[in-house]
């Protein structure tokens, strides 16, 4: 055991030798503790009292090299907006697994320390503000109930990047189930042909899908969970409003876990066609194309997987596209059950189908904001807001009234289950800047240890959320950007 309590083990690194590099972090000038996850640590097993040591700090910032550790960065490949690229960890750094006194395994890495084999052209640099927004963001999205990596703790590094200007460097500790993705295996098949994507689908089974070991198809039944876990992953997205705006496959985990806050963001009012990235020009990523993105990324994944599917050609193709093709209907099973449960309806009736999509047609026509219709009609607070006015929702309101008098569950049942899948906050666009501003141009973290402690609990309805419900009239013009 080391000073920060981490545990580490590194069963990535007895992986063949193309799948990374060993590589240290490289020093930083002056670390210093921006925001520690005092929750998330003890939920992992450590001191958080000990974390806050200088010792710690300078694991954090890659200064020192905690004992057990075996620094290593990733090689991935990936489909970026459909191209694909030789890619890698070009900005972070696995220091290993920590694993806890229940035997759960963590990847501890961190993000923004040092250029690397894989950096490319980048500077192995990350700012203090993105750093931040996928602190708030990872946290409020894991407080959604929604899987996603964490984040352990933010370090400024003293030193500057440069970007469109000179910002402040700092380095973001994230913690994931595992940060192998569909570009792992994409790299695997393209470097290592089948024996690396065997020993690498070997790896996730044993770290992530142990119970699909011995079957005898194993690496089909390991396609078909992983399909499941991402079709319920983009379900939990797409019922909250999120949205990735970066789903290439390099993004996308084996372990089902969100990843890569880069320029997501939450939609306010509802249209399916919302983009934030300034990058994302055509489209791509736009808040109704995330299922189908999630298939296609699924159907490179599934390519790499063929040899090992049958040894007939034929026949591991056609089984690749019978579950492929099945896999708008696993999404749409969950995210209907997602539905039904935001409207507080139990059970299954054919017309909710219906009921759920005229509900979101209104919201569109209406330019009504997402989040807060449903806080409305699960507090029955129908006042304030133009689209509860229209004759159009009134007969919805009606047809929904009666399909849960059709129902034997109470009011109040329904109205909890309403509670529970309606979040009453959302990390507003407005308010996660506001509070990165405070902190990249005054120094000051308040406002964002403000906004993370509503974010905590977002299906509280507590008086303190109310203000933070608001939406700006210009949200709609909001933009994100890459890599910085
Ligand atoms: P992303 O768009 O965040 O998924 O990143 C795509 C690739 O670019 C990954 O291989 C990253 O490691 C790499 N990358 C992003 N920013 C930097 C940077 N500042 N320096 C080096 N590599 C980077
Ligand atoms: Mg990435
Ligand atoms: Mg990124």
């Amino acid at each position: 055991m080391n000073k920060t309590n981490l545990n580490f083990d590194n069963t990535y690194t007895k992986l063949p030798k193309v799948f990374f590099t060993r590589i240290d972090p490289t020093t930083v000038h002056e670390p210093g503790l921006v925001i520690l996850n005092k929750e998330l640590a003890e939920s992992l097993g450590l001191d958080a009292e000990v974390l806050q040591s200088q010792e710690s700090i300078n694991v954090f910032a890659g200064n020192e090299i905690p004992e057990g550790a075996y620094p290593i960065a990733q090689a991935y490949a990936g489909h970026q907006f459909g191209h694909f690229n030789m890619l890698g960890d070009g900005r972070a750094i696995l220091l290993g697994e920590h694993v806890t006194s229940n035997g759960e395994r963590v990847d501890i890495q961190l993000k923004g320390a040092g250029r690397t084999p894989y950096s490319r052209g980048g500077d192995g640099r990350a700012a203090l503000g993105p750093m931040l927004r996928e602190y708030i963001i990872s946290e409020a999205m894991h407080a959604l109930r929604i899987p996603t990596t964490r984040s352990l703790a933010v370090v400024t590094t003293g030193e500057s990047v440069f970007r469109m200007g000179e910002l402040p460097g700092a380095i973001l500790t994230r913690v994931a189930a595992s940060h192998v993705r569909v570009g792992t295996f994409q790299f695997a098949a393209k470097f290592g042909g089948v024996q690396a994507v065997q020993t690498l689908a070997d790896y996730m089974i044993d770290r992530h899908y142990p119970h699909v070991a011995d079957e005898e198809d194993k690496y089909f039944s390991l396609f078909k969970e992983v399909m499941h876990r991402q079709a319920q992953l983009i379900a939990k997205w797409q019922l909250v409003g999120f949205i990735h705006g970066v789903m290439n496959t390099d993004n996308m985990t084996i372990s089902g876990e969100t990843i890569d806050y880069g320029p997501c963001a939450f939609m306010d009012v509802y249209h399916p066609e919302t983009v934030f990235s300034s990058i994302d020009q055509q489209g791509r990523y736009a808040y109704m194309n995330q299922p189908f993105i999630g298939g296609w990324n699924l159907a490179r994944l599934v390519e790499t997987l063929l040899p090992l599917l049958h040894e007939d050609e034929e026949k591991a193709l056609e089984l690749a596209q019978a579950e492929i093709a099945s896999f708008t209907d696993v999404y749409q099973s969950y995210w209907y059950a997602g539905m039904r449960a935001k409207l507080g309806l139990f059970g299954e009736e054919e017309e909710d189908t219906v009921l759920i999509d005229s509900l979101l047609t209104l919201m569109q026509t209406n330019e009504a904001d997402y989040t807060n219709i449903f806080r409305a009609l699960t507090l029955g607070k129908l006042e304030g807001m133009p689209l509860f006015e229209t004759p159009a929702f009134k007969a919805w309101y009606e047809n929904w009234q009666a399909r849960m008098d059709r129902q034997e569950e109470s009011k109040e049942a329904s109205n909890q289950l309403m509670k529970e899948n309606n979040p009453s906050i959302i990390p507003r666009n407005h308010r996660v800047e506001e509070a990165l501003e405070a902190a990249e141009e005054r120094g000051d973290f308040s406002v964002m240890e403000r906004l993370l402690a509503v974010l905590d609990d977002p299906y509280a309805y507590s008086p303190e959320q109310e203000s933070y419900t608001t939406v700006p009239k210009c949200a709609g013009s909001y933009q994100t950007f890459c890599g910085t």
